[in-house]
């Protein structure tokens, strides 16, 4: 018998429905790795609304995360057995624009110099072969280049490294085929153009951040929470809201108020644990 949804694939989206929200780094309001997420999303994530991870892509979030953690522990720890001067898991606080994040580690670019602003930040990320292979030919995706330069703006260096990995395979009748463990690395100066406008990826970064504190700064003398990628529900719903752990509040609420959340907060903390 070939079960249609199995029991352990019951027990198994059961037990990862209410993942734990992770505080941030400094108890800031903002997260750095949210650099360029939804707004609303960014709000409910700052006060502390229970994710929920559940749908049709629960699971594979779920493992494609789990794959994720552990490459990010193999790649930091071979850099702390063979790179001199790296530091692991690098606390980043940015308290004028209401945000912190942990840098997976920072090495030293020379060993003649290896005090921090000489540094360079490393930012791991897994992927699937689609992802890869666009970024492979096209370059990063401007998000986690965002990401990287902030902890770089936070910390007063200006390189930043990021390794991208493939975490499964392409079918072969592909050409350009890619096997999990295929790598592609790319070492940026924070000042450089990351696109033909010549804009530089710092500038583009402090953009983001200064723009997100304000928007954070609104929220919290006013109480509105700002609408987000819910204002193209209309005639899309965007992809990213497919995978967003508050799916289930913009479906039932397209206006909430802190009293919708409140209620929400309450109804789900009683759930989880039940
Ligand atoms: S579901 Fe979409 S609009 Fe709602 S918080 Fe998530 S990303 Fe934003």
């Amino acid at each position: 018998m070939q079960y249609e949804t199995g029991p352990a694939q019951n027990v198994l989206e059961r037990y990862i429905r209410h993942p734990a929200n992770k505080p941030t780094a400094d108890g800031s309001f903002l997260r750095i790795s949210n650099i360029t997420t939804c707004t609303r999303k960014q709000v409910l994530d700052g006060m502390g609304v229970p994710r929920i991870e559940a749908g049709p892509n629960a699971v594979n979030g779920f493992v494609a995360k789990e794959i994720g953690n552990t490459m990010h522990q193999h790649v930091q720890a071979a850099f702390e057995e063979y790179v001199p001067n790296f530091e692991c898991e690098v606390e980043v606080s940015i308290p004028d624009c209401l945000t912190s994040g942990h840098a997976d580690g920072v090495y030293s670019a020379s060993h003649d110099n290896p005090s921090r602003r000489e540094g360079t930040v490393l930012e791991i990320k897994t992927m699937r072969n689609y992802g890869f292979r666009k970024a492979r030919s096209e370059g990063p995706k401007e998000e986690h280049l965002f990401q990287a330069a902030a902890y770089a703006l936070g910390l007063g260096v200006t390189k930043i490294h990021l390794v991208y990995i493939c975490t499964d395979a392409t079918p072969g009748r592909w050409k350009d085929t890619a096997r999990a463990g295929d790598m592609v690395e790319w070492l940026y100066d924070i000042h450089e153009p990351f696109d033909e406008s010549g804009t530089s990826i710092n500038v583009a970064t402090t953009y983001f951040l200064e723009d997100h504190a304000r928007m954070a700064k609104s929220y919290l003398a006013s109480g509105v929470i700002p609408e987000g990628l819910r204002s193209y529900w209309e005639t899309e719903i965007p992809w990213e809201c497919n995978y967003c752990p508050y799916y289930d509040i913009c479906e039932q609420h397209g206006d909430i108020d802190i009293v919708d959340v409140i209620d929400l907060v309450i109804k789900e903390t009683d759930e989880s644990v039940k």
